[in-house]
C-alpha cells in the first residue's frame, strides 16, 4: 500500500486523526470536508444512462489526517467516478473505532482498512475482502507490509532484538499493524514483551516520521517504523540502522518482521453482490497511478491470523481466558493426580458405605437378638421374683395355718356359745351382739391377713412408682406381724420429712424388708423375749432414704458378715441361703444399696442398712401411713 507514511514527505508534524480519534464531531467535519474534495475534483463525469443509481460510499481507515488521506485515495474515487457514472462515490473518512461504528451501523458499503483491523470486522462483521491493493510494482500484494525496528546508526549497541531489554522504544500507536503489532509478533516468539522488558514503549502518534525524529534525537534508543521507509529518504538510510533484519527473498526493502498482505477492500453484510462485483470489476481494471497504486485479487489473509492468534489478540482475544481443555493440557499431570486422587476417593467412600451398611444391618441383627434376651431375661426375673416371694411367704406360711386358726377358734367359739344359749334359754340381744361383733371382727382380720399374702405373692411385671418409704414399711411390717403367730414387737420410727417420697417397686421393695425382718426374728430366736423385738427406723440421708432394721439377735460375726450377700450361704439347718443376695439384686436395681453392720451400741444384734435414692418426681398420691396404722398392726 502507498502509505503517507512510507511516501518520501519530509519529518514535519502534520494532522493526526488518532489525536481526535473518538471525536464523532470531528469525523462528521471529515466526511462532509472529504466529499466536498471529492466533488470538486477533476475527472467527475456526468451520470450514464446504463449505470446503476445511488450513492457508493466507501469507510477508509484515515489515521494520517484528512487531507493526506483524501489525497491518498482520490485516484481510486476518480476511477471509480469515470467507471461508474451515475453513482457517486463518497469516501467517508474515519478512525478505527468510527470505522466499526459505521460498519455496525451500516452506513457505509465498502471498507478499506489494515490487514489487522479487517480481520477483526471480518469475525465482528462480516466483512468480507474482495480486493487487495497492489501498492507498488516491486512487492506482491500478499507480501507488502512488514516492519523494521530501527536505532541511529552510531548506536552500536542496539544490534539484535536481544538487546531491546531495558530500552526506551518509540511507536506510532498500540494498535498500529505495521507499526508495532507486526513486531510484537517476533518479540512474542523470543520471549520478549515490550509492556514488560523495554524500559518504555513510548507512543509519539502519526505521521510515522515522528519515530525516526524520536531516535535522532535520542528521546528513544530505538523505534518501530513500516519496512521501506528507510529507504524512502536516502538521508534516513544511512541516519538509521534495521536491527534484526530477516532475509526476505523478493522484497525491496530491509525488514525486521515476517511479510503480510497489504490493505484489503472488503464488502459488509448489507452490500449487494451486484454492486460488489461491479466494484471489484471496476477497481481490478485501474491502472497503476503515478504512485504505482493498483488493485489486484483478494490475498489470503490467513498470516495476520496466525499473527493474532499468536500474540491473541483481536478475534483471538478469548485464548487469554484459559479453557477447560486449555487447563487440563497445561496442567495435565495435577489433573491426572486429582482424577486419581478424586477416584480413589470415590472407591473408598463407596467402600465405606457398603462397609457402614454392612455393619449397620448386622447391629440391627444383633440388636434384635438383645432385645429378644432382654425380654426373656425380663420375664425370667420377674418369674424368679415371683418365686423369691413365694418363697418368703413359704417360710412364714408354717405360722400362717396357726394364725388364721385364731380367728377361726375364737369364731367357732362364739357360733357356739350362741348355740348353748339358745339350748339352755340365755339368750339375750345383749350376748346376740357382742357375739356377732366379735364373729364379724375375727373374720375380717383374717380376710386381712389372707387380702395381703395375695396381693404380695401375686404374678404381675415389675413396675416402678413414687411412693411415701413409711408406707411400704407400714405394709411390710403389718404383712410380717400377721403371719407370725408370736411375732416380736416391731418399733417403726419415721424421721423423715413430709412428702419425702422414693420411686420404687413397692412389692419388691416389701419383699427387702420381709426378709430383713424374718432374719431379725431369726437370729433372736434363742434369746429372751426381752431380745424379742425389732426396730425399723426410716430416715434421710445424703441424696437419699435410708431404711435400718435392727434386731437385738446374734449379730454379725466377721466370717458371716463376709459371706452375707452370697448366694447359697446359710446358717440356717433349713436355710436356702438366696435371701440376702436377691435382697441387694433388688437394692442395686433401684440405684441403691443393702448393708450390714454389727449394732454400734452394744446391746448385740446387727443392723441392716437399706438406701433407695429419693424421689425427683412428686410424692405419691397415697397418704402416708400414720405412725397409729404401724400401731395398729395387731400385736400377737
Ligand atoms: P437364709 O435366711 O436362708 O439363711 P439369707 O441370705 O437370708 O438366707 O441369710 C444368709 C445368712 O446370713 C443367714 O443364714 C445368717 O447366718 C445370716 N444372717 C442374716 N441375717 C442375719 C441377722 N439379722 N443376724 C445375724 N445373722 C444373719
Amino acid at each position: 500500500m502507498v502509505a503517507l507514511a512510507e511516501l518520501p514527505v519530509p519529518i514535519e508534524r502534520s494532522f493526526s486523526v488518532g489525536a481526535f480519534a473518538g471525536a464523532r464531531f470531528l469525523r462528521c467535519v471529515l466526511t462532509v470536508v472529504a466529499v466536498l474534495l471529492l466533488f470538486a475534483a477533476p475527472g467527475l463525469a456526468a451520470p450514464s444512462a446504463g449505470a446503476p443509481a445511488g450513492e457508493i460510499r466507501i469507510g477508509v481507515l484515515a489515521f494520517l489526517g484528512a487531507e493526506t488521506t483524501v489525497v491518498e485515495w482520490s485516484p481510486v474515487v476518480k476511477h471509480l467516478q469515470t467507471a461508474l457514472p451515475g453513482r457517486k462515490i463518497s469516501l467517508v473518512l474515519l478512525d478505527r473505532q468510527g470505522l466499526d461504528d459505521a460498519v455496525a451501523a451500516g452506513t457505509v458499503d465498502f471498507i478499506i482498512t489494515n490487514p489487522g483491523h479487517y480481520i477483526e470486522l471480518e469475525a465482528k462483521s462480516g466483512a468480507s475482502r474482495i480486493l487487495t491493493l497492489d501498492a507498488s510494482p516491486g512487492r506482491a500484494p500478499e507480501r507488502a507490509i512488514g516492519s523494521a525496528v530501527i536505532t541511529r546508526a552510531d548506536r552500536q549497541e542496539v544490534r539484535a532484538f536481544d538487546d531491546l531489554r531495558g530500552r526506551r522504544v518509540a511507536i506510532v500507536a498500540r494498535e498500529g499493524f505495521g507499526g508495532y503489532q507486526t513486531v510484537r509478533r517476533e518479540l512474542a516468539s523470543l520471549g520478549i514483551d515490550p509492556e514488560r522488558d523495554f524500559a518504555e514503549l513510548k507512543t509519539v502518534g502519526f505521521p510515522m516520521s515522528q519515530v525516526l525524529e524520536a531516535v535522532a534525537n535520542g528521546d528513544a534508543d530505538a523505534g518501530i517504523v513500516r519496512a521501506c521507509l528507510l529507504e524512502s529518504r536516502p538521508e534516513w538510510a544511512t541516519a538509521f540502522r534495521v536491527i534484526g533484519m530477516r532475509d526476505e527473498p523478493g522484497f525491496p526493502c530491509a525488514t525486521s518482521t515476517r511479510l503480510y498482505p497489504d490493505w484489503p477492500l472488503a464488502t459488509l453484510r448489507d452490500t449487494s453482490p451486484a454492486l460488489a462485483k461491479t466494484v471489484a470489476i471496476a477497481l481490478l481494471a485501474m491502472a497503476p497511478d503515478e504512485n504505482g497504486m493498483a488493485w489486484s485479487v483478494p490475498a489470503d489473509y490467513q498470516s495476520v491470523h496466525e499473527m493474532f492468534r499468536e500474540l491473541q489478540i483481536g478475534p483471538y482475544a478469548n485464548l487469554r481466558e484459559p479453557t477447560l481443555m486449555m487447563l487440563a493440557e497445561r496442567y495435565w499431570p495435577w489433573v491426572a493426580f486429582l482424577a486419581v486422587l478424586l477416584s480413589a476417593w470415590i472407591l473408598y467412600t463407596v467402600r465405606v458405605e457398603h462397609l457402614v451398611h454392612l455393619r449397620t444391618a448386622e447391629l440391627r441383627a444383633a440388636l434384635a437378638v438383645r432385645e429378644a434376651l432382654e425380654a426373656r431375661m425380663r420375664a425370667g426375673q420377674e418369674q424368679a421374683d415371683h418365686l423369691a416371694r413365694l418363697s418368703v411367704l413359704g417360710e412364714l406360711s408354717g405360722t400362717l395355718a396357726h394364725e388364721l386358726n385364731q380367728p377361726l377358734a375364737a369364731i367357732g367359739n362364739y357360733a357356739e356359745s350362741l348355740h348353748r344359749r339358745v339350748d339352755n334359754g340365755r339368750l339375750t340381744d345383749e350376748a346376740v351382739r357382742e357375739a356377732s361383733s366379735e364373729i364379724a371382727g375375727q373374720a375380717e382380720r383374717a380376710a386381712t391377713i389372707l387380702g395381703r399374702i395375695r396381693g404380695f405373692a401375686k404374678k404381675r411385671a415389675a413396675v416402678r412408682e413414687v411412693v411415701a418409704p413409711r408406707e411400704i414399711v407400714g405394709e411390710a411390717v403389718a404383712l410380717f406381724r400377721g403371719m407370725l403367730a408370736n411375732a416380736p414387737a416391731v418399733e417403726v420410727t419415721d424421721e423423715l420429712p413430709p412428702s419425702t417420697s422414693v420411686e420404687v417397686d413397692s412389692l419388691q421393695i416389701q419383699q427387702v424388708l420381709l426378709n430383713l425382718l424374718k432374719n431379725g426374728y431369726d437370729a433372736a430366736r434363742g434369746f429372751g423375749p426381752e431380745r424379742q423385738r425389732l426396730i425399723v427406723t426410716i430416715s434421710r440421708g445424703d441424696g437419699n432414704v435410708r431404711i435400718v432394721v435392727r434386731d437385738f439377735g446374734t449379730g454379725l460375726d466377721a466370717a458371716t458378715r463376709e459371706r452375707l450377700f452370697e448366694p447359697f450361704f446359710s446358717t440356717k439347718p433349713d436355710g436356702l441361703g438366696l435371701g440376702l443376695s436377691i435382697c441387694r439384686t433388688i437394692a442395686e436395681a433401684h440405684r441403691g444399696r443393702l448393708t450390714a453392720e454389727p449394732a454400734a451400741d452394744g446391746r448385740g444384734g446387727a443392723e441392716f442398712i437399706l438406701s433407695l435414692p429419693l424421689s425427683t418426681a412428686a410424692s405419691s398420691s397415697t397418704p402416708p401411713l400414720s405412725e397409729s396404722r404401724c400401731a395398729n398392726v395387731p400385736d400377737r
